[in-house]
């Protein structure tokens, strides 16, 4: 319709020369082909532009807007040099690379990563005329990662600013929230595969851990380290360091929670921390009708345990790593199969609690209600005693069509810092 109207007001145009347009007629004329049939050719060789390109790049018009945004502001990236702050609790994004099969769906990005603490999403909007236009959401947290960043940039300012609780014989946690595939295990477990190969938080944290019981600060306290590997799917513990024995959570008179008969393994080295890593994704995997879907599904909780050698019945300090069920809903909502709503609403009743649980945490002496579900019970430590950290890893994936889930996963996170006071404050 557009280019219609710049033909019809051309054509109509005043003040051009009478002469020249005798000149361009003479033209055409001369080509064999009168100016009403080159303007209609023209008019469908860009109607058909158009068209192929809505077919190629059926995000044209969203790209092109975001792109003119992106022209308008600035970007300063988190870089390594940047201050690690001290916060009790830390809430940072990290978003994933587009991979080969978003490219194939010819998905867009549609999250911009301005600075350290600040990130827009992109949200298609259609008006009343149906013009496509964005509604931009703004959030703030304390890291933002972009798709360029290693695990170990993000390891390096969210788990291990979290070591020094574990050293000083507190307990610290970090969480991966977010929904499927949008890069949670990645970052927890690392890539095992041969393209690639790269080490997660867990593994790069047992690295540190190891380095630093044998440093000359700690080396007196004679400190042994040692994993356990569990996941909770709906309300059933299992051990994944054990053919996923089905395990009790036992509660004592003084709130003391235990998750009975858990395999600790003691590890003595970086690989064997990795073989159990490798074994408890494996076993995590197995005995599923449709092992990416349930997995995705279960809690995963990864536990580094340091003992003093003199006393093994008492844990000096922990440091526990959740790769969380995946947060999205809706796909859900219509399925006729009860599990999955089950699932679902198990899900979402403890991924509830754990952010009161955080923001428990974050006003100290708070009530606690860890009994809200059994992710918050097995972690209740998490969320008391007097030193305690908490880091949460909001994932998004980049894509168009997980726009509102990543809107979900960002409203959620920054929930768990909002205001009480607390929850903000530096230490
Ligand atoms: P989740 O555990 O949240 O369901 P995954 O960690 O399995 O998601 O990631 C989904 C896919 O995206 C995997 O193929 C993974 O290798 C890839 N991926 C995730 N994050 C990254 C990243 N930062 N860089 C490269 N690939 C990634
Ligand atoms: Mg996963």
């Amino acid at each position: 319709v557009a280019n219609g109207e710049d033909f019809s007001v051309h054509r109509g145009a005043p003040g051009k020369g009478q002469g020249e347009l005798h000149l361009e007629e003479a033209e055409q004329a001369g080509e064999g082909e009168d100016r009403e049939t080159k303007e209609a050719r023209q008019v469908k060789a860009e109607r058909d532009r158009v068209s192929k390109e809505n077919q190629d790049v059926p995000h044209w018009e969203l790209q092109r807007m975001i792109m003119e945004y992106q022209r308008r502001v600035n970007f300063r990236p988190l870089s390594l040099n940047d201050d690690i702050e001290e916060h009790l609790i830390t809430v940072a994004v990290r978003k994933r690379p587009l991979n080969e099969s978003d490219l194939q769906k010819k998905e867009i990005d549609i999250v911009t990563i301005l600075n350290k603490n600040t990130l827009v999403v992109h949200e298609p909007k259609y008006k009343v005329d149906l013009t496509k236009y964005l509604e931009n959401h703004t959030f703030k947290f304390d890291y933002n990662f972009n798709e360029t960043c290693s695990n170990e940039m993000v390891y390096r300012f969210t788990a291990q600013p979290l070591l020094k609780t574990v050293f000083e014989g507190g307990f610290a946690t970090c969480f991966a929230y977010g929904q499927t595939g949008s890069g949670k295990t990645y970052t927890m477990s690392g890539a095992f595969g041969e393209n690639d190969n790269e080490q997660g938080i867990y593994a790069l944290a047992a690295t540190d851990i190891f380095q630093e019981v044998n440093s000359l600060k700690l080396k007196h306290l004679n400190l042994v380290i040692s994993c356990s590997f569990f996941e909770i799917y709906i309300k059933k513990v299992s051990d994944l360091l054990n053919n996923k024995k089905t395990l009790k959570i036992l509660e004592d008179g003084k709130q003391q929670v235990q998750v009975v008969g858990l395999t600790e393994k003691v590890v003595s080295s970086v690989a064997e921390v990795l073989d159990v890593i490798r074994q408890g994704n494996i076993e995590r995997a197995s005995g599923q009708t449709s092992a990416n879907l349930n997995s995705s599904r279960s809690h995963a909780i990864f536990q580094i345990y340091l003992r003093a050698k003199s006393n093994m019945k008492r844990v000096y300090g922990k440091f526990s790593l959740i790769d969380l069920a995946g947060n999205e809903r809706g796909a859900d909502t219509f399925s006729s199969s009860r599990i999955t709503r089950l699932e679902g609403s198990e899900i979402n009743q403890s991924l509830l609690s754990l952010k009161e649980c955080i923001r428990a945490l974050g006003r100290r002496g708070a009530h606690l209600p860890f009994r809200g579900s059994k992710l918050t019970q097995v972690l209740r430590d998490s969320f008391v005693g007097a030193n305690s950290k908490t880091c949460m890893i909001a994932m998004v994936s980049p894509c168009v069509s997980s726009c509102e889930n990543t809107l979900n996963t960002l409203r959620y996170a920054d929930r768990v810092k909002e205001l009480g006071g607390g929850g903000d404050a530096h230490l």
